[in-house]
């Protein structure tokens, strides 16, 4: 809109400037609601100002029309003048009764409406959302309808009707969902794919089962398409678009089309990944009496890559991997199925090799703390974590624990790196505390060659005081058996350790030979019941009675109990009926990377 100010302001009064330029500028947000404040106003609007806001209206993205007190028409913006088809020069004071619009299921005039929604009622605003406007010759429109009663302005300027037309909004509307179809079979696309995976993704700790991505790509398409045309070889995809999708409901799977001719099948839960694979079987032999074309048929193969959360590393690359085990079943041939299997799992870890990167690993920041929750059997509450190390190398991708550890172990280089756990633990508690997150204690797993080194317990101590973290949020894990083979002296670090308010939980509890009076001479707090136990829990009695065994034991020297690897709902049961503390497992969740961790404590 184009305003010449100097011109208007010879016309017009300072003050009226004044509020004429707020008009202005508060219309340029064009809503409804601003035009009634605006008429609202108290003063009775000048020749000119009156001008200017019949400019400011016109500029409106809506469609606007002021009423006199008796429906004659005093003022329509263009659009108005555009939505009901009329000649600029023939706004005609009958234009109240050319629009008829839905309430109810009945249809009223303009003048009626206003009478039964606002004189008879004395609103003085009234609103319709999503009804249908009839306009004389034009029919039926979506539209969105505002009346507002301006009862401080001249009789003149009594109603101002204001209309959104949703047809241009519906056409909005489908231009957004059209950059989430894709173009040929109007599935989602790429775009809506990598939206819903990220959705996915965090909820991953609510996930019992596993996550399976599947890559499905028609083999030698391009060629296909030089032998049978677009049109043919666009049907093709199409069919394929429309097998998938009606497989997708029985096999619960969602369907993407990703690129030209291939699909992503994401299964969300999925207990066993061999179901999945089983389906890929299925679809192979379905392609291969696919497609006919003028009774010819086509023998189609596809390729298909799998990749599979957890196995087959984190969710960060869950869809890369996919496509790299799709890269991997093409470089074999056609028709085949790849299932991507993490570097660690091909690699064969090499001591040496591994001794010698892992130091430069740590100065390179590639060792990461992994979270898993532990719950109150009670409340099932996230009450407390167990911090677990993992090593994300730069080739390998993520190397566990029990390949590495060892070795650190082994070597003394577990000092060092339980130092850097140590701190990191810190910081995470400190991070915590600052984003005001519940705050709960965490459990880090130490080795007896940390404790027996000589200078843990003053590394602790310092580290304690200069973080300022409560010495209550942090617990020591010792594995039983390697516990109870310790000295004097290192019983005696435990004790001091106690002392500084930390406290101790004996790891992988029933796995060694404890003897009763050993037990009772150490100051752990918390007992935890090895992951072996709960294998086959529910049916073993031998396994119920020795669980049940340790849990009174437990209870009876005053420490609390965690049993560990509770996979699912019938094994927390049992472990809270027999009056288990804290249960941590599968069940739960997997150990997960902090940020993802840090939603289960919101
Ligand atoms: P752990 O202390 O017994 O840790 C528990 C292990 O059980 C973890 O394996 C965890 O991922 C796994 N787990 C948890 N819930 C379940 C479940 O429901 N089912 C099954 N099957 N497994 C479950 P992870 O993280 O591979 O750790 C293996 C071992 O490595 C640990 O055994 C611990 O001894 C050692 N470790 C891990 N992090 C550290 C660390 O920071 N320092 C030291 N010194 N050792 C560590
Ligand atoms: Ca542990």
């Amino acid at each position: 809109m184009q305003l010449n100010l100097e011109e208007l302001k010879n016309n017009i009064s300072e003050l009226d400037i004044l509020w004429i330029t707020g008009i202005f500028i508060v219309l340029m947000t064009l809503s409804s609601l601003i035009v009634k404040r605006l008429l609202r106003r108290p003063s009775a609007l000048t020749g000119a100002s009156r001008e200017l806001l019949e400019k400011v209206l016109d500029s409106s993205e809506e469609s606007v029309l002021v009423l006199s007190s008796s429906y004659q028409v005093v003022y329509l913006n263009t659009l108005m003048i555009k939505l009901l088809g009329l000649k600029p020069n023939n706004t005609s004071n009958q234009i109240n009764q050319s629009i008829k619009i839905k309430v109810n299921k009945k249809w009223l005039r303009l003048d009626e409406l206003i009478e039964s929604e606002l004189v008879s009622s004395g609103n003085k605003v009234y609103n319709l959302e999503h009804t249908q406007l009839r306009i004389h010759e034009k029919g039926t429109i979506p539209a969105t309808m505002h009346i507002i009663q301006n009862s401080q302005m001249d009789d003149e300027w009594k109603y101002i009707v204001t209309l959104q037309d949703l047809r241009y909004l519906r056409y909005e509307e489908e231009c957004r969902a059209l950059a989430h179809r894709h173009n040929v079979t109007k599935l989602p696309n790429q775009n809506q794919a990598l939206e819903e995976i990220n959705l996915l993704f965090a909820k991953t700790h609510l996930i019992k089962g596993k996550i399976v991505f599947i890559v499905v790509e028609i083999d030698n398409f391009l060629k296909l398409r030089s032998l049978l045309g677009y049109e043919q070889s666009t049907k093709i995809i199409i069919k394929l678009a429309n097998y998938l999708v009606s497989r997708s409901e029985k096999d619960a799977f969602s369907v993407y089309h990703m690129y030209s001719n291939d699909f992503l099948l994401v299964m969300k839960d999925v207990a066993d990944p061999q179901t999945a694979l089983n389906f890929v079987e299925e679809l192979q032999a379905e392609l291969k009496r696919f497609y006919k074309m003028q009774d010819v048929r086509m023998y189609l193969t596809a390729s298909v890559g799998v990749s599979i959360y957890p196995d087959s590393g984190n969710t960060r690359n869950l869809l890369d991997n996919a496509y790299k085990a799709l890269c991997e079943a093409k470089s074999r041939g056609h028709g085949q199925v790849h299932v991507f299997i993490p570097e660690q799992a091909r690699f064969v870890f090499d001591e040496l090799t591994l001794y010698n990167e892992m130091h430069l690993a740590l100065e390179n920041n590639e060792f990461e703390l992994y979270y898993q929750p532990l719950m109150d059997a009670k409340n099932r509450e996230v009450v407390s974590a167990e911090a677990l190390i993992r090593w994300i190398h730069p080739v390998h991708g993520m190397i566990p624990p029990d390949a590495f550890i060892p070795i650190m172990e082994k070597t003394g280089f577990i000092i060092e790196v339980g130092q850097y756990i140590f701190n990191e633990v810190l910081k995470q508690q400190k991070r915590w505390e600052l984003f005001k997150f519940k705050q709960i204690p965490v459990s880090i797993n130490v080795s007896m060659i940390e404790i027996e080194s000589g200078n843990f317990l003053g590394q602790v101590e310092k580290k304690l005081q200069e973080s300022r973290v409560d010495p209550g949020l942090i617990v020591f894990e010792v594995t039983e058996g390697k516990a109870m083979e310790s000295e004097k002296s290192t019983l005696k670090v435990f004790h001091e350790l106690h002392k500084l308010g930390v406290r101790i939980a004996l790891d992988d509890f029933g796995t060694g030979y404890t003897s009763f009076s050993y037990i009772k001479k150490f100051p752990a707090d918390v007992l935890k019941i090895d992951r072996s136990f709960m294998e086959h829990i529910l049916v073993k009695p031998e396994d119920q009675r020795i669980v049940l065994g340790m849990i009174e034991l437990a209870h009876n020297l005053e420490m609390q109990v965690t049993v560990e690897g509770v996979e699912n709902q019938q094994v927390a049961d049992l472990m809270a009926s027999y009056g288990c503390d804290y249960l941590q497992g599968y069940h739960f969740s997997k150990p997960l990377p902090s940020f993802e961790f840090q939603k289960l404590l919101r």
